[in-house]
């Protein structure tokens, strides 16, 4: 399993859409300061399901929806979809090719898909917990987070490796039910 594409469209500085292609292997972004770099990641971290706008380097969710420059104006809806290959079969799915989709609306509306279909928030999130990919399973590494596994205390240290391990849907799913 491999992130295959990226679309993106509405979000942050990517007004128009774009797609962009990874291939198996390492991927290298470069470019100028400010030409979008780290939206790139940002629009992959939102589909994994952040929720926090600070992690996404915004004061609230609304910031990542493109809001305008001086030749374009501003749009009211950003959406971003991951597509992942899936030929071995790693995700629980039945698709070969699976794509992610999250959509957030001005209004403050949010729309997600699993392969163009409607679903809830709540069904890429358990998706990506069962594939050890969710938003906590350090599938995303930010800048600053690799001294925070260098300096932490040997029990936080701990459940990084849990969470990275796959215990944490364990975890999850064990709050879930005692709330029941
Ligand atoms: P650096 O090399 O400095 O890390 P970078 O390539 O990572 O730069 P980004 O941080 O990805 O750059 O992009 C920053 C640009 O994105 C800024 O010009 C900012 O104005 C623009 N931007 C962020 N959010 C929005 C938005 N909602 N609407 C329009 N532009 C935005
Ligand atoms: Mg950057």
């Amino acid at each position: 399993m491999y992130l295959k594409r990226l679309e993106v469209t509405g979000f942050k500085s990517f007004a128009a859409p774009l797609e962009v292609d990874f291939h198996k292997g390492v991927t290298s972004i470069v470019g100028p300061n400010g030409s979008g770099k780290s939206n790139v990641s940002d629009g992959i971290r939102w589909v994994l399901g952040e929720q926090s706008a600070k992690k996404l380097r915004g004061a609230k969710m609304e910031d990542v929806i493109f809001a305008g420059s001086d030749s374009r104006k501003k749009v009211n809806i950003a959406e971003v979809s991951l597509i992942l290959d899936n030929e071995d079969g790693y995700m629980a799915s039945e698709y070969s090719e699976i794509s992610l989709t999250r959509r957030l609306y001005r209004t403050g509306e949010s729309e997600y898909f699993i392969n163009r279909k409607a679903c809830r928030r709540k069904d890429i999130v358990d998706l990506l917990i069962d594939s050890g990919l969710g938003k906590e399973a350090y599938s995303m590494i930010g800048q600053g987070e690799v001294e925070q596994v260098l300096s932490s205390k040997p029990e936080d240290r701990r459940a990084m490796f849990e969470d990275a391990a796959g215990v944490l849907k364990y975890k999850s799913r064990k709050q879930e039910s005692e709330k029941k």
